[in-house]
């Protein structure tokens, strides 16, 4: 059927534009969560909404799964290809159609990058200000799915806080806009964060935020994990809502030394971060209670210009990678947990760790509680990668038991699905199943991931019969 499906294909793009090739299709047999691994059955690279619809309309005519993929650098698996299915590369589709300063929005392709967004307006003192750490590389449409965060969310919001609009190409191939200021119900919200499984953006309509006037930027050198994360609730109890507020534990800053030589404070058991910024009154009137607050940290540095900023967030943006210095493989937890319960969660965390021999190095948002414990195993040695993945289940057993979340920002993917269950009952899975068997009730649009099971519409083989169980009880109808 893969045969008949490609020609098809190739009447909508151009015969290098759909690949086939088995070597070309291994470039795309994974994301950024490398430990699972599917050969797409076709790759499509369209340039156009229209395209992609038409493609999506194949899709359902062939009753074939298909998959987005934007850049790639997703950490659940949420571009996991399908072997039966068509991978839907938004790479191609990277212009900024539309920069409307007066309204501080701009309008763009699904593929262009987070960066290029604040690239393109910076030296008209505008930006965009979700940046997840890999800014550079990941695409806005991917951030739609993920409902992406990254270090200044604590202060400004997550991607869901900075979409205006989005056209997309819903699962049965219908181009249609979600506007935020649709009166009813909110589909746009919906829409983002929804990781692929209720159609493609094509066309995202981003805020656009002024550049604050003073950032002032602090590293703050603790000999204890403990000290850094007293610090960190003294600081939200105080009323001060900073840009960001980051730390990292020893591990991860002996990795960020070996890999990009950081020079953080030597012999320090924790370092943070915290980035305020707003008018210049209000930053010095923070830095002043801040200074009180960290009256503990043994050494404190302040950079005011951007060269400086760059140098203390250096370490920080190269953590995940540069744990690659210090490990020849390891897994990026991402959980979440009430910041109140940070000191109690990272002592159980080091529990495990020393429990099980695996090393666990700690990154994290702290100020909103978004761990990213860093769990370092030697794939080579029988049995340490089983016993990492224990580990790092562990850590997300911790984060629901302590009343947090399994996922703070990277999405639930193909990597999360079998700890839904753990954090919702039957009736809210089902639930949420209703929502996306509103949108895709043949189940094509990125089947397999978010959920455990098929479950009600059916994701394979085909469509749901019988009443739900919900419209049985009379709790939900369905029209
Ligand atoms: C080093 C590193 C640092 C990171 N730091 C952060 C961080 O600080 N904060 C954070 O939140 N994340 C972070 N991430 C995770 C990742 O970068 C984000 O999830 C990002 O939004 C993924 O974008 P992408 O273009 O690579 O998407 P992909 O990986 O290609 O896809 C991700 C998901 O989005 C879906 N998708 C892609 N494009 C579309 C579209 N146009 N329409 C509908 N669905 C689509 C895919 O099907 C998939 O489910 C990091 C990743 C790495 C490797």
């Amino acid at each position: 059927m893969l045969d008949t499906l490609t020609a098809a294909l190739r009447s909508v793009l151009p015969a290098d534009e759909v690949i086939t090739d088995p070597v070309r299709l291994r470039t795309y047999e994974c994301d950024g969560l490398t430990y699972h691994r599917a050969t797409p059955g076709v790759v499509v690279l369209p340039e156009t909404a229209e395209q992609i619809a038409r493609i999506v309309r194949i899709c359902n005519d062939f009753g074939v799964p298909f998959v987005a993929r934007g850049s790639g650098t997703g950490l659940s698996g949420g571009a996991l290809p399908r072997e039966d299915g068509v991978l839907i590369v938004t790479s191609k589709m990277r212009r900024i159609l539309e920069i409307d300063l007066p309204n501080r929005r701009a309008v763009v392709e699904p593929g262009v990058t987070n960066l290029a967004i604040t690239e393109a307006v910076l030296h008209e003192g505008y930006y965009y200000a979700p940046d997840p750490s890999s800014q550079q590389i990941c695409s806005i449409g991917g951030n739609v799915a993920e409902n992406s965060g990254g270090a200044h969310c604590l202060k400004h919001g997550f991607t869901v806080n900075h979409v205006e609009a989005c056209e997309i190409v819903t699962p049965d191939g219908d181009l249609v806009t979600l506007d935020a200021l649709d009166p009813g119900y909110d589909l746009l919200g919906a829409f983002i964060g929804s990781e692929g499984t209720l159609g493609i953006a094509t066309r995202i309509t981003v805020r656009l935020s002024r550049v604050p006037e003073t950032v002032t930027t602090v590293l703050a050198a603790f000999e204890s994990l403990e000290e850094g994360g007293e610090a960190v609730s003294a600081i939200i109890g105080a009323g001060i809502v900073p840009a960001a507020i980051e730390m990292m534990d020893a591990l991860s800053i002996e990795a960020a030394e070996a890999a990009v030589a950081c020079c953080y404070p030597e012999g320090a058991g924790a370092v943070l971060i915290v980035e305020l910024d707003g008018p210049g009154a209000e930053v010095a009137r923070q830095f002043a209670q801040l200074q009180e607050i960290c009256s503990k940290a043994f050494e404190l540095r302040v950079a005011d210009d951007p060269a400086e900023r760059a140098a203390i967030w250096k370490g920080r943006k190269s953590a995940f990678a540069a744990v690659g210095r210090i490990s020849p493989a390891y897994i990026v937890q991402d959980g979440v947990v009430p910041r109140t319960s940070l000191p109690r969660v990272l002592a159980a965390i080091d529990g495990l760790s020393r429990q099980h021999g695996i090393r666990v190095a700690n990154v994290f948002h702290a100020g909103d509680g978004n761990l990213h414990p860093l769990v370092l195993f030697d794939d080579a040695e029988p049995g340490a990668g089983e016993r990492a993945e224990m580990v790092s289940g562990a850590i997300l057993d911790l984060c629901i038991e302590h009343g947090g979340s399994i996922t703070g920002e990277h999405g639930v993917g193909v990597d999360k699905a079998r700890y839904m269950p753990k954090m919702f009952s039957d009736d809210d899975l089902d639930t949420m199943q209703l929502l996306r068997c509103a949108f895709d009730p043949k189940g094509l649009s990125n089947p397999g991931k978010v959920f455990p099971t098929p479950r009600l519409c059916g994701e394979v083989p085909g469509v749901r019969k019988g009443v739900h169980p919900l419209v049985e009880s009379g709790k939900a109808e369905q029209f």
